[in-house]
């Protein structure tokens, strides 16, 4: 490590130790100045002031440790190698050469759901193909949001083979069924059995230490490949995309904000007012202010309600916010799909993965998408997001676990106990130090600190398409 490297590594070491002597020493006084019946709400302020100060800057000196000497440079490099690796695997797995013998895999777009769960019901089907060494074709014709199907908008998923036909097929099974069989048939990931390793959250073996080296979490990064090569633009979009660019200005530094209410709000999340993410934008801008000028603050916002905007822009004026809604009042271009709201959630969700940092509500599968592609446009942007309510999953992913670094010994009744290496199935982040999950080993469900446990990573074999180099 380079001088520079050790005396940052120092500061930070020193500063965390500082905010306790800080927190702690105050947190003594304060419990004095109650018990005297003193009023302690200035002094709370204050703590609460001095405590993001520290968190600003410790964050901000790990931010400068993680891009020291070649670090940075190395990690935007192996980004961009590894996405090559995989796109140029699937690639290769998307065109055989002979499409009438070639082993294959259908999946159809009619799951009955918006548009950023039907891409994640391809992005299964396409993860399945590559586990099985199967060519995935895509049955979209008649789809609710364009009826010529999905290359309205994409490129096709291949320049070979579309045809779903096969000299024997079969629904999914166990390997003895469907070893044998051309072609197999995916049902919507909900109903599949058996369940393979290859689903989300895991990683393919013969990449997982690089992806574990490069990327703070790799499951995503991984899903991220799978959703970057099938939404490859169709030049008309592409075009149409480079118009909103130029028409919007948009430029960085930017942050992504999407807004989920209208129907989401009825069972599956809950309405966050917009001062709620202004929060998270302002505390991005409060950090990045302390490593360079920033002279606008620029918000990409995206939301199916069209009242968030003119909010937002009442009450946060000193802020400069953009959106594809007053574009594409007037775009012409909507005629080329069954459903106009096509467009705009493409647009909507490429602009938000353009972002340097997304505020957005996980349970939207809007904002998992786009979250997903921006981990394809980095070396590491693992990080980059901030969460209203749940932690990234990926919906009918198999059991996501944690694992216990520290013992935990509960303290009330909502708390649960934990050992170092009991796994710890994961339900949620509560964002004030708390996750909720259920320990295996006792099969109880409660709360214990988020920084007592580590992801635990489900690896899983896979082809390794050697072919693909040549
Ligand atoms: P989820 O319901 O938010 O988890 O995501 P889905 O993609 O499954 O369904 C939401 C649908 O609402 C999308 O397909 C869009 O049609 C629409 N929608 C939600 N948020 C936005 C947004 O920010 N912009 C646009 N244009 N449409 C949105």
């Amino acid at each position: 490590p380079s001088k520079e490297h050790e005396q940052l590594r120092r500061k930070i070491e020193n500063d965390a130790r500082e905010f306790w002597y800080y927190m702690g020493s105050h947190l003594k006084q304060l419990k004095t100045s109650a018990r005297n019946g003193i009023n302690i709400e200035d002094s709370i302020n204050n703590l609460l002031e001095d405590g993001e100060g520290y968190k600003r800057t410790i964050m901000n000196d790990l931010k400068s440790l993680s891009v020291e000497g070649r670090a940075g440079a190395w990690r935007e490099k192996e980004g961009i190698a590894l996405t090559e690796l995989v796109q140029k695997r699937l690639r290769y797995l998307q065109n055989p050469q002979d499409c009438s013998k070639a082993l294959k895999v259908v999946c159809n777009l009619h799951k009955g759901c918006g548009y950023g769960c039907q891409l994640h019901h391809v992005t299964y089907c396409l993860m399945v193909a590559y586990a099985t060494g199967r060519t995935l074709i895509l049955d979209s014709v008649g789809w609710r949001y364009a009826k010529d199907g999905w290359e309205t908008v994409f490129r096709p998923l291949s320049n070979t083979c579309t045809d779903k036909s096969g000299t024997s097929s079969h629904h999914w099974g166990v390997d003895s069924v469907i070893n044998n069989v051309q072609v197999v048939e995916l049902p919507i990931i909900e109903s599949l059995h058996p369940r393979p390793d290859c689903l989300p959250l895991s990683i393919p073996a013969d990449l997982a230490p690089r992806l574990m080296r490069l990327h703070g979490d790799p499951s995503v990064w991984w899903i991220g490949q799978f959703v970057k090569y099938l939404t490859r633009p169709q030049p008309h979009l592409k075009d149409d995309i480079e118009r909103v660019k130029q028409k919007l200005d948009f430029g960085n530094p930017i942050v992504g904000c999407h807004v989920r209410r209208t129907d989401k709000l009825a069972a599956e999340a809950s309405y966050h007012s917009i001062d709620e993410y202004m929060i998270h934008i302002e505390e991005y801008y409060n950090q990045l202010e302390m490593r360079e000028p920033v002279e606008k603050r620029r918000v990409y916002l995206a939301s199916d309600d069209p009242t968030v905007l003119p909010d937002a822009r009442q009450k946060y004026p000193q802020y400069t916010f953009i959106s594809d809604v007053e574009i594409s009042k007037s775009a012409s271009v909507g005629s080329r799909y069954t459903d106009a709201s096509l467009r705009g959630v493409i647009i909507d969700i490429h602009f938000l993965s353009l972002s340097d940092y997304l505020v957005c509500t996980f349970s939207s599968q809007v904002c998992r998408v786009a979250y997903e592609l921006m981990q394809t446009m980095h070396g590491d942007a693992s990080q980059f997001f901030y969460s209203l309510d749940d932690i990234y999953y990926y919906g009918g992913q198999n059991a996501h676990n944690m694992v216990a670094r520290e013992k935990h010994t509960p303290r009330n009744k909502d708390e649960i106990p934990l050992e170092i290496n009991d796994l710890v199935g994961i339900a949620g982040n509560h964002w004030n130090g708390y996750s909720k999950g259920n320990n295996k080993r006792l099969g109880k469900t409660g709360l214990f600190p988020s920084y007592k446990v580590e992801n635990n990573l489900t690896i899983a074999k896979l082809p390794i398409y050697a072919e693909a180099d040549n």
